[in-house]
């Protein structure tokens, strides 16, 4: 049966409660499949790839809010700065400190979520709970006006124990409530981007915000 993007894009917004923002992981798809998300109604999308998704957003209608979820090179950022809606992947302060200032140059201020480490394989990029709370606690990021640090993502193990998986997500909301009330007290901070294909029932279920939906919207399954 070939893939009905459409009936996939509107059985699991059906699904999703109020307050929980579907990303549409296009990262592997072409144009003409992003532009049939499109007509059903999807306006916020996923890529990985710095210069791939420069191509699609210059290719596609300008009211899609474009996020950037992949691992970002310092060397890639200006691909994405002029129109990104929101950077999850921050891994480092630097990193951070490199997009506030090529924002700068372009009178953005750009919202970032922190990646944080939560997963048993060492493949996956972020901070871990531990480093996060250094970089927060060194007060740098304070003097960067062109990014708002706004929330965290993460990405749970690639297991089938679903115990496990909720532990994560567990684990990375207290890190959320705490980093919020700690350094975000009077500030906007109200994202956590977690759960993807396999695991974001379970993600919504432990306060998840925004899941990024790939396979199971652009794929038979
Ligand atoms: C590819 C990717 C997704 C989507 O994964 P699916 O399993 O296809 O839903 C979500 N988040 C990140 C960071 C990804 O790289």
């Amino acid at each position: 049966m070939p893939v009905n993007i459409e009936s996939n894009i509107k059985r699991i917004s059906a699904t999703l409660p109020e307050g929980v923002t579907l990303i549409a992981v296009s990262k592997y798809h072409t144009i003409e499949e992003i532009e049939q998300a499109y007509n059903a109604g999807q306006r916020h999308f996923g890529e990985s790839k710095a210069q791939d998704l420069r191509i699609k957003q210059q290719a596609l209608p300008s009211d899609i809010s474009w996020h950037f979820i992949g691992h970002l090179q310092s060397n890639k950022i200006k691909y994405i700065v002029p129109f990104i809606h929101l950077i999850h992947s921050i891994d480092s302060l630097q990193l951070l400190q490199e997009v506030n200032r090529l924002a700068g140059k372009q009178n953005r201020v750009i919202p970032c979520l922190l990646q944080i480490h939560i997963a048993q394989e060492d493949s996956k990029f972020g901070f871990t709970p531990d480093e996060c709370r250094a970089m927060l606690d060194s007060g740098e990021w304070r003097e960067l006006k062109n990014v708002e640090i706004c929330g965290l993502m993460c990405m749970a193990s690639n297991t089938d124990d679903s115990e496990q998986i909720r532990q994560e997500f567990k684990t990375v909301k207290e890190l959320f409530n705490y980093i919020k009330e700690r350094y975000f007290a009077n500030k906007r901070f109200n994202i956590l981007s977690a759960g993807m294909s396999e695991d974001y029932t379970i993600a919504i279920e432990e306060g998840s915000t925004h899941i990024r939906i790939g396979s199971d919207i652009f794929e038979t399954h």
